[in-house]
């Protein structure tokens, strides 16, 4: 069996191939060829190397993703158990496997009350492509065509293709195209830190809340399909909700007959210290849409879950004109349900909870008072940013031309540390089983690298 391997080039050959044929998501492909790519060769746990034999912790857990660490045996041989049996097959025609089914049948076990009826993606964004029309089209089956508008937040991420991105709020989402497209609107998120200091996280969320029935008011209600939200929000900046904000949202969604989309795409498989961010909220979701942490990112599956009230009209709606080639490819089933058999064994979910994740905020609020350049600290479960501003006192920004977030990544990098920079805070989001001495190596890179941070800017 011949496997390529990272040492059949050098690393500059590699970066010179990668630049001369490949192209980059989210890059600046310019940039990217005068720095040439990292090229990572291996992972094990929560820590990645790559071809130059650096060690790196992994703080993002790849992109939310890998949350029972790398190097796990049981998903390889699931993976490869699948494919010897079948490798592929469709569920279109009535056909389906029993990695499918199974998966199905656990989901239904795990997820909140009522979400009972899955259907297959491969990504999060295909997911959410797949909620908004099946969302369109429940409305219509029940007699109300005209309600079609979906209503998301600012600095919210659902995911990059066309509805996926329009459901989005983040600024830099933007540029490339015209979008929002039509019927997405997109209300306040809720994060007060910037509201000034008498502002308490409570007020400002439910005003944040309320911002959500004033929309539908401002649309009308018979317009307005669907109000969709991350249960904490992610990509755009971690933002916790804050107490009673979900709640308010769900009272409004009733009240004027909106269905809530909870996009569990981070937040979910345990991310939040519970199974769902639904549960860590205490929210009740029409549909849930999920990926990532459903198969720790070892092959790419995602899903959208709904409750009886939908499955029933949906159902009673004829065909649904709506599917991908690799929905509930039999592979990424299996490896999802060994995941989530790890998961469960190894009670992961009751350590975030229990043990790392108040650890982990244990110690970056005592890194966030001693750091002058540690404006917040916020976020929930085992997901965290860290907020760098000018003037802690005054809670004063950074000017965003002088980067200081990206100066920390870099510098974090350079201490073995991976970070995410998004806008002037640094994210974090390791790996579930991370445990304390991980943490506190995190913790001892993060501190070097805010200090390297704060040396250059001064
Ligand atoms: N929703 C959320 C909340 C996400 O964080 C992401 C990805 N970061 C997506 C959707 C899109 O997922 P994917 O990249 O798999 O399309």
């Amino acid at each position: 069996m011949s496997t390529l391997s990272a040492s059949s080039r050098t690393t500059s050959e590699w970066q010179q191939l990668d630049h001369a044929h490949q192209v980059h998501p989210f890059t600046d492909q310019k940039a990217l060829h005068g720095r040439g790519v990292r090229v990572i060769t291996g992972a094990q746990g929560v820590y990645i190397w790559d071809s130059e034999g650096n060690r790196f912790l992994d703080g993002m857990a790849g992109l939310w993703c890998v949350n029972v660490g790398y190097g796990r045996k049981e998903l390889t041989q699931a993976v490869q158990r699948q494919m010897e049996e079948l490798p592929y097959y469709n569920n279109f025609f009535q056909t389906a496997n029993v990695s499918q089914i199974e998966l199905a049948r656990m989901l239904a076990e795990l997820t909140p009350n009522g979400l009972r009826h899955f259907i297959y993606s491969s990504s999060g964004s295909e997911a959410n492509d797949t909620v908004v029309r099946l969302v369109r089209h429940y409305w219509a089956t029940l007699g109300k065509p005209t309600k079609r508008v979906f209503i998301g937040r600012t600095l919210a991420y659902h995911g990059s293709t066309l509805a996926a991105v329009s459901l989005g709020g983040m600024p830099n989402m933007r540029g490339m195209d015209r979008v929002p497209l039509p019927e997405f609107e997109h209300i306040i998120h809720p994060h007060a830190y910037w509201q000034g200091e008498g502002v308490t996280k409570e007020s400002y969320g439910l005003k944040a809340a309320r911002a959500l029935e004033e929309k539908i008011l401002e649309l009308g209600a018979d317009n307005v399909a669907a109000f969709i939200g991350e249960p904490a929000q992610g990509a755009g900046g971690v933002f916790e909700a804050p107490a009673g904000y979900w709640a308010e949202i769900q009272r409004i969604c009733k009240k004027h007959d909106v269905l809530l989309v909870a996009d569990e795409v981070i937040c979910g498989f345990g991310r939040t210290g519970q199974w769902f961010g639904s549960h860590t909220y205490d929210i009740a979701p029409d549909l849930m849409s999920m990926a990532k942490g459903l198969s720790s990112g070892y092959l790419p599956i995602s899903a959208v879950a709904m409750t009886d009230r939908i499955f029933d009209v949906i159902a009673g709606g004829g065909p649904i004109a709506h599917g991908y080639t690799y929905s509930g490819h039999p592979t990424a089933c299996a490896v999802a349900i060994a995941n989530l058999n790890i998961m469960k064994r190894e009670r992961i979910v009751d350590h975030v909870r229990e043990t790392a994740s108040p650890y982990f905020f244990q110690k970056l609020q005592e890194l966030a008072q001693r750091h002058p350049l540690i404006g917040e600290v916020r976020g929930v479960g085992l997901m965290a940013a860290v907020q760098l501003v000018r003037d802690k006192q005054k809670r004063i920004p950074f000017d965003a031309k002088q980067e200081p977030a990206i100066k920390c990544r870099e510098a974090c990098l350079s201490e073995g540390l991976i970070v995410r920079a998004v806008g002037e805070a640094v994210v974090l989001s390791p790996p579930l089983i991370i445990t304390r001495d991980e943490i506190d190596e995190l913790i001892g890179k993060l501190s070097a690298g805010l200090d390297q941070a704060a040396a250059q800017l001064g």
